[in-house]
């Protein structure tokens, strides 16, 4: 088992997760984050953290998302490498550069209503 990351992330991405995740599982995908299946020790402590409940309990995945337990594994399985998400302070300081990619993000993936 392990825990994923669903579409919410997606416009949202603040990385309050990453500060807590004793095992630094979150990677830094395009559009949202995503978890190491073989690194989550399934200590479940970044799903308080998620502000808009993003993340879940590979199990207990929501029927419309349940596409994303497979997301969250690809990367890993072959897929195009991820890097390490920063953390929330990090990706703060990163956003403040308009031409960085974490200014870029939110015009790509604009915050939901
Ligand atoms: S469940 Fe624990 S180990 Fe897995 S991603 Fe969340 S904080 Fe990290
Ligand atoms: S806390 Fe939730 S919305 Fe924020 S980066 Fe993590 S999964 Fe995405």
């Amino acid at each position: 088992m392990t825990y994923i990351v669903a579409e919410p992330c997606i416009g949202t991405k603040d990385h309050a997760c990453v500060d807590v995740c004793p095992v630094e599982c979150f990677y830094e995908g395009p559009d949202m984050l995503y978890i190491h299946p073989e690194e989550c020790i399934d200590c479940g402590a970044c799903v308080p953290e998620c502000p808009v409940a993003a993340i879940f309990e590979e199990s207990d995945t929501p029927e419309q998302w349940k596409s994303y337990i497979a997301k969250n594994a690809e990367p890993f399985n072959g897929g195009d490498a991820l890097p390490k998400a920063p953390t929330r302070d990090k990706w703060e300081e990163l956003k403040k550069d308009p031409s960085s990619d974490a200014a870029k993000y939110y015009q790509a993936y604009p915050k939901k209503e």
